[in-house]
């Protein structure tokens, strides 16, 4: 009797702590036992060099058409999380029906930028990416698994210690910016350990490690495979960032405190991040700010410190449509306090900006609020352009990967975007203009009959979802392509069609930076100790310089030299001290 019940004890232990590490993140559900791990059929692309010298031939061709001009002190990258194709398109119609106008022929406000491209999306093992894979090809330049963050396909999802081999770890744009003496930040209305964020500062093989009790859930330790809040307050480069801006309190707290707003923390270490983050500004002798409202962020302007950290929510920051919005900033608020902050810096700077509710709304078939967010979105690039120069300052927005929503039917110009279709379908009920693929929004047929959407009691409420023709706790991304859209210095160079992990190379061109400081050496540097874990010679080894994108100084461009596949065997700081002189006196700064 007593080894049964303890046998179901531990079955509930054992299914409580498999539901615990599949279903972190409600929008995103992961199974890792139906995971399939698949090598690329081109095994090059487990490399980081095939990617980087990809987008290297990719840039070099496009030079032949088109007229880079200027230099980026500057880069904001805005990231539109799940904003597809259609997506813009219905959004901008809301956005003027709004205005009471038919709206068709209304613009989101970087829809007037001067250039837009088309990215492809896939990943390494998948047709349909995530937003983790998605986050490493367009912060670091590399296309990966899904599910995994600033580390090469060499590090299938969830295997730590694979990803414990330095040679696998990725540098991201903000990380080069550092390098070249520039500042960089983050926002995002999502929690800043989330997807999109951490592919700016993370090396991870799950996406769900955001905390060291969801690494202890796979059956991990914490202490070889760091959760990605550790990464963001005691590595670099996010120990670095000059303003960290978004939600996700929880992940930084202790699960026996409660934070500001009443929620408790979720770390089983014991560790107070958000402490030992303003603990590490002490001891660096910086001016430091740790802010949880509204009310704090906007009086930071006024007396802006050199590190700002601010985490409105335990989770994601509110939807703006149910935000309350004395208490919460708007991401237009947040994308001006960033730019205020790191444009003390002369040398410049680099910012991720990220809208990522579009995508959750997605998830719930909660279709209106998916297009507000997009509007959000918009406003913030807005207020940038305002804040910035176009000819020292570029901006790029993008979007990480699709969703199922689409645009369809037959109605008339000025229709409500957020209705049915002027039509019905051949069964004679009524089908809405923005409908779903997948999703929660599936109703049962009901005698055989499709049910009349628009007879619901709740129809049209904010949070009544859409129709989807498959039923899905969660609706799916889309594998298509997603829009590209280029404003400042060099922004001809974001026309055309390529692959999404060449937007960072792309911004690293226009900002003079060099493209990658180092890229480490899978080839031959790597040698590893008796445990698996590269030694510290053996990691000065791999290190190997990659190639740097700059102009003479007569303006006239030159295509980037193509990265050299030397391992040096110098420490870090050498190499680096070389290259920003040479950048420095190559620039006459
Ligand atoms: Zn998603």
């Amino acid at each position: 009797m007593f080894s049964i019940s303890g046998c179901v004890v531990f079955s509930v232990i054992l299914l409580l702590s498999v539901q615990n590490s599949s279903g972190y993140d409600e929008y995103h559900k992961s199974q890792r036992n139906i995971y399939r791990h698949s090598m690329p059929q081109n095994r090059q692309e487990v490399t980081s060099t095939h990617w980087v010298n990809e987008a290297q031939s990719a840039i070099e061709a496009r030079l032949k058409y088109a007229q880079p001009r200027g230099r980026a002190r500057n880069v904001v990258m805005f990231l539109g999380d799940g904003m597809s194709v259609p997506t813009l398109a219905a959004a901008r119609t809301l956005l003027g029906q709004r205005e009471n106008r038919t709206g068709e022929e209304s613009n989101l406000f970087f829809e007037t930028f001067p250039t837009v491209g088309l990215a492809k999306t896939y990943c390494v093992d998948s047709q349909i990416p995530d937003s983790a894979c998605t986050a490493t090809a367009y912060l670091c330049g590399v296309k990966a698994n899904r599910g995994t963050l600033g580390v090469t396909a060499a590090v299938p999802r969830w295997d730590c210690p694979a990803s414990v081999d330095t040679s696998s770890h990725l540098e991201s744009i903000a990380a080069w910016a550092l390098a070249d003496g520039r500042d960089a930040g983050i926002v995002t209305t999502a929690r800043v350990t989330h997807a999109s964020p951490a592919g700016a500062y993370a090396n991870v093989a799950n996406r769900d490690w955001e905390n060291d009790a969801q690494v202890h859930a796979d059956q991990y330790d914490p202490e070889l495979c760091r959760d990605i809040a550790y990464q963001l307050v005691h590595t670099y480069p996010g120990n670095q960032f000059k303003v960290i801006l978004g939600g996700g309190r929880r992940e930084f707290l202790p699960n026996d405190v409660i934070d500001e707003e009443g929620s408790s923390g979720r770390r089983s270490d014991g560790r107070h991040l958000i402490e030992e983050w303003q603990m590490d500004k002490i001891m660096r002798n910086v001016s430091y700010q740790y802010v949880w409202n509204r009310e704090q962020l906007l009086s930071v302007n006024n007396d802006l410190p050199d590190y700002l950290l601010g985490l409105f929510e335990a989770s994601h920051l509110q939807y703006n449509m149910q935000a309350n919005n004395y208490t919460e900033p708007t991401l237009a608020e947040l994308t001006e306090t960033a730019i205020r902050s790191l444009s003390r810096n002369d040398k410049g700077f680099f910012l991720f900006v990220e809208g990522g509710r579009i995508d959750h709304a997605h998830h719930d078939n909660q279709v209106e609020l998916a297009l507000d967010e997009t509007i959000e979105l918009s406003r913030a690039v807005n207020r940038a352009a305002e804040l910035l120069a176009e000819d020292d300052s570029l901006i790029v927005v993008t979007s990480d990967h699709a969703h199922v929503m689409a645009f369809n039917g037959y109605t008339h110009r000025g229709g409500d975007i957020l209705g049915p279709s002027d039509t019905t379908g051949d069964d004679g009920v009524p089908y809405m203009t923005l409908s779903y693929t997948n999703g929660p929004g599936y109703r049962p047929y009901v005698n055989n009959q499709r049910v009349d959407i628009t007879r619901e009691e709740n129809y049209r409420d904010l949070e009544w979802r859409s129709h989807a023709e498959i039923p899905l706790e969660s609706e799916t991304h889309g594998g298509e392509d997603v829009a590209v859209f280029a404003w400042g210095p060099h922004n001809s160079m974001f026309s055309g069609m390529y692959e999404q992990n060449q937007i960072p190379h792309l911004m690293a061109y226009a900002a003079w930076l060099s493209l990658k400081d180092y890229i480490l050496c899978e080839r031959d540097g790597a040698k590893k100790n008796t445990n698996g874990v590269l030694s510290r010679a053996a990691r000065d080894v791999s290190i190997m310089r990659g190639a740097t994108y700059r102009t003479d100084s007569s303006q006239a461009h030159r295509a980037p030299r193509r990265a050299h596949v030397a391992c040096h065997a110098s420490l870090r700081a050498e190499p680096l001290a070389t290259l920003r002189h040479g950048h420095r006196a190559h620039l006459r700064l």
